[in-house]
Formats: C-alpha cells, structure tokens, sequence
C-alpha cells in the first residue's frame, strides 16, 4: 500500500469537503423556500474549518504545501510559504550525487590512406545530434562509406582524354560489386551525409557527366540496373537546346533509374573567382530551372563543371536549395561527418582547387576517377573498416559525454 503523505492526505480531504459543499450549494438552489443559509457564508465558513484544519498540530511535520494546486487563501490572513525543497515531484536519484564532468570527446578518424594533405574534415555543428545519429540503431552503422565515382565518356573503342574503355566499365561495375558495393541514389547520399540514415555500409554514388543520348545509359548502365537495381546519377547540362536529347533523357528520368542532376547551364565556362553573382546564378540557377522544365525536377546536387568552384557560388548554391556539390578532386571516401579536403593548393594534387576555403565540405565532395576504381577499392573498404573500429573503440566515450551533456536535451538514443 502507498502512504499517502499529511499534506496531500488533506488536500485530499479539503477536495472532498469542496465536492461536497459542491453538492450540497448545487442541492440547494433549486430549493423553492428561501433556506436562510448564505452560500458565500457557507463557504467562507467552510474554509474556514478546512484552514482551520490544515493549520491544526499534526502527527508528523507537514512538508510545505505544494504550489501547483493552490489552496482557496482569499479569505485567510497571508501566509509566508516557507521554501520548498531543491527538488519537488519525483527527485532523480542522481540528483544528490555531485555533478558528473563530461569526458573530452575523441578526435575525428584520421588515416594515412589518404594523401597528407587531404585531411578529413568534420562539419555537423551540434555535437549531441551529431552523436545521437551516430548511434541510433536504426541509422547507418559508423564506418558506412561512400565511393563516389565521376564518369565521362565510356567508349566503344579505345579510351581517350577522359573516358574508359567499354571493358575498364564493365571491369568496375564487376570489381565493385564483389568488393560489397551497392549503388545509392543522390537523395540517399544526402539523408546519409545530413542525419546519417541508412544506406548499405559500402555504398558508390555512380555519376555520369555531361549529356549523353539514352543509348548510353541504355547500353552502359540499363544492365547493372537490372541485375542489381544500381541506379546512376546524371549530371546534366542545362541549356535548353536539342529538343530531340532532352526528350529522349526526359522519359529516361521518368523510368526513375537514371537520377538526374545539375551540372551548370552553359557548362562549358566554369566558376571561378572572375565570376560575378548574375552568371553564378545563370549557371546553378538555370540548371535547376531547365530540370523542372524538362523533368519536372527539382535536382539537389550541384556537379561543378570543370570542377570550378568559389566561397561565393558555394553560397549561392546553399540558397538556391543545393544540398550536396561534387568536384572533380580525387581525394578519398567520404562518410557521415567526415570528408576529405584540402587547406590550400599542395604538390600531392597540384590541380585540385582547395575545397576548405569554400567553407562547406557538403558542397565540395570529392570524386574518383572512373579510370581509377579498381586501384582504391581496396581503400575504400578499409578506411571504412578503421572508422567502425576506431568508433567502436570510442563508444563508451562517446556515449557518457552524450548521457551527461546531450541526454537532458536530445533525449535517449533509439
Ligand atoms: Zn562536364
């Protein structure tokens, strides 16, 4: 049996004494014969005895009363409250334990897999919610990795300039699917580099640059989508010329399988930093405008053509509603809160435009070559691979700074 306590034992009565006067006013209204009873007497009268009661000597020291159900005072002379207890409904157990210090969170993975200057970069600003996605179950495991491949053209004949054989291709689809990839969507991509949802723990966003007739996506990619449901991304050209291609790439991008995206309006004359705002717009802006048009698309990446990218256009990108941008600079894997870039220009990659003074590493993801895919599977898996570990390892860590710092606020993790 639970004790009901003094104080909440007469509050308890003084409820029932008010139903009952309650009652009793409500019994007498409909009385035909005047009743010399005062129902404002009455209950003056009435709390009085119920004050007079709660004031009464009782056995055991009453604790102050509550403050969320206040007691009918009116007619009472003031009573000072005296003050109440540092804890009022149900103390937590912790609460008389001294404060617990927060442990120093671990540093960001790092690898000597990648080049010395292509640094991993973190850009979650919260750190709770950055933990909490972490470490929900139900999101993607830490160490799932992303293999984002760039392609141009995929020849018949021999390679040229930046293209592949037919067989390097086919040679990748087939070395990747062995290796445990499976190809993702862009919107995936951007679930999982934002709140960390799920996606499989090796993944390779497969993008195809430039435009292209549906005969090579049939021939080259139509296979891989039907065997293994691999999507393919299109980066694709805004202008609106040749009725005739964008017709054709319109009914491919309703099939659903070929994930069309932006990759500039003019194309051929990169961003730079000569460039000024109205042709940064022209560019990202009307890519986007020329997808809804044609596709009735709304594209969430950028694919800087020529790889041109500025701080500016970086901006202006965020703002036009871009969520992910890819550069053409062969620098690693990327994962949840981690992506590879640069400082500054480095001898390493002397053509890669340094993506940290951009200032957002979403809008600067690195991509591999098609031509190179074979020869960094090996570190893709094992960089995925040390990040779980190096995870695993951190977990208690990671997890009693989340439980003392975050938990109040954010909540248990699922
Ligand atoms: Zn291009």
């Amino acid at each position: 049996m639970k004790k009901i306590p003094v104080a909440k034992n007469k509050r308890l009565r003084l409820l029932l004494n008010l139903s009952l006067l309650t009652a009793l006013l409500a019994a007498c209204q409909p009385a035909p014969t005047p009743v010399a009873l005062d129902p404002n007497q009455m209950m003056t009268a009435m709390v009085q005895t119920i004050a007079a009661q709660l004031s009464a000597p009782s056995e055991t020291p009453a604790p102050p009363p509550s403050t969320d159900t206040p007691a009918p005072t009116a007619t009472l002379p003031p009573r000072t409250p005296p003050a109440l207890p540092p804890s009022t409904d149900t103390p937590a157990p912790t609460a008389t334990l001294p404060p617990r210090t927060p442990p120093a969170l671990p540093p960001v993975y790092q690898t000597s897999l990648l080049k010395a200057d292509d640094l991993p970069r973190q850009y979650a600003a919260d750190s709770c919610q950055y933990l909490k996605n972490k470490w929900d179950s139900t999101k993607a495991a830490p160490g799932t990795v992303v293999m984002v491949v760039m392609y141009h053209g995929i020849n018949k004949g021999d390679a040229s300039g930046n293209a592949v054989t037919v067989s390097k291709h086919e040679q990748n689809m087939r070395a990747l699917h062995e290796a445990g990839f499976e190809a993702i969507t862009t919107q995936q991509l951007a679930d999982f580099m934002y709140d960390n949802a799920y996606i499989p723990p090796r993944s390779v966003l497969l993008i195809a640059d430039d435009r292209h007739f549906a005969e090579y996506f049939n021939d080259h990619w139509r296979p891989y989508y039907e065997q293994w449901g691999w999507p393919v991304v299109n980066a694709y050209i805004g202008l609106d010329e040749r009725p005739d291609l964008w017709a054709e790439n319109a009914a491919l991008s309703a099939e659903g399988w070929v994930d069309y995206q932006a990759h500039g309006y003019v194309h051929n004359v990169n961003i730079t930093n000569a460039s000024d705002d109205a042709f940064i717009e022209s560019e990202m802006g009307g890519a986007i405008r020329s997808l809804q048009k044609y596709m009735d698309k709304t594209p969430i990446a950028y694919i800087w053509p020529g790889g041109g990218f500025t701080q500016r256009a970086v901006e202006i990108g965020t703002q036009l509603g871009y969520k992910l941008g890819f550069t053409v600079n062969e620098r690693g894997p990327i994962m949840y809160n981690w992506v590879p870039q640069a400082d500054a220009v480095n001898a390493a990659n002397p053509i890669a435009i340094p993506e940290v003074p951009a200032g957002n590493p979403l809008m600067t993801l690195p991509r591999y070559w098609s031509a190179n895919v074979q020869q960094h599977l090996d570190e893709v898996r094992i960089i995925g691979k040390e990040a779980a570990a190096y995870a695993e390892q951190n977990k208690a860590t990671e997890l009693d700074y989340y439980d003392i710092v975050c938990a109040p606020t954010y909540g248990a993790i699922p």
